[in-house]
């Protein structure tokens, strides 16, 4: 007698599950909160997370939580289920409104870099650029407390949206504009921009806490980017510029 081997796991982005719980419903399933089992593309995603984390890891990221934290957000829920068989390359993906989720990469060696290599989780994040909520979902694994602000709200709606089924009692979502930063909730052990400027707001560094550091896409000389790490040590500010990126740009006002 034969058993059919059970791998390799394949990722179906087809039509929902194989045992019709509810045979009517296909492509991307509506939000169930209530289930704690992933369902529909959910439930074969594991394997195709894991191998992209296993190439996160052969890329440099050494975080473990920032590991771990990428293999356990779906990242396919966030993008247009037209997209979702993509979700797992290493490629950044429009979300709408002309704005894109970053790459994976980028995504975990940012949170790397926020975290600075923290053992637990770090404290309070504010996050500016929410987008579709995907990096907010990912950070709420590695830190206490995550405020994300966007500054469109049909972005912001659409976030609200994704996250809903996560019920992620951490992240608080606002509208508004991250320019700004949010005052109420600082001091943020990190800032993390996922747009850049032309220079950091000084109001981004008056609400890092004492130790806290910010990382965020900043516009260099002859037109290009590069990320900066910005640390409030107690001696001071510091400041380094590491590689090139490619962001879409920081705005002011809200739309
Ligand atoms: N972290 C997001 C990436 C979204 S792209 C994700 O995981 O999907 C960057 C986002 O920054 C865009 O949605 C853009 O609208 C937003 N943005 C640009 N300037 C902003 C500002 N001043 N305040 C808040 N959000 C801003």
């Amino acid at each position: 007698m034969t058993q059919r081997p059970r791998f390799p796991a394949r990722i179906d982005f087809s039509a929902g599950r194989p045992a019709p719980a509810r045979p009517a419903e296909a492509g991307r399933s509506a939000p169930v909160p209530q289930r704690s089992q992933p369902q529909g593309v959910g439930m074969d995603s594991g394997a195709v997370r894991a191998r992209m984390v296993a190439k996160l890891a052969a890329q440099g990221v050494r975080d473990a939580q920032v590991l771990s934290a990428m293999g356990n957000v779906e990242r396919h829920r966030f993008v247009d289920t037209a997209l979702a068989n993509q979700a797992y390359e290493d490629t950044s993906l429009p979300i709408g409104l002309g704005q894109t989720i970053s790459k994976p990469n980028v995504v975990a060696r940012m949170i790397e870099l926020l975290r600075n290599g923290a053992q637990g989780r770090i404290g309070r994040v504010l996050e500016i650029g929410t987008g579709c909520g995907y990096q907010a979902a990912v950070l709420s694994q590695v830190a206490t407390e995550v405020y994300s602000i966007e500054r469109l709200r049909g972005l912001h709606d659409k976030a609200r949206e994704n996250l809903r089924p996560l019920r992620l009692a951490n992240v608080h979502l606002l509208f508004g504009d991250g320019m700004a930063g949010f005052a109420k909730g600082a001091p943020y052990a990190g800032i993390i921009a996922a747009a850049g400027g032309d220079a950091l707001p000084q109001c981004w560094i008056d609400q890092l806490a004492p130790g806290g550091r910010l990382v965020a896409p900043m516009h260099q000389a002859a037109g290009t980017q590069a990320l900066v790490v910005l640390d409030k040590t107690p001696q001071g500010i510091r400041q380094s510029v590491l590689e090139a990126v490619h962001f879409v740009p920081l705005k002011s006002g809200v739309v």
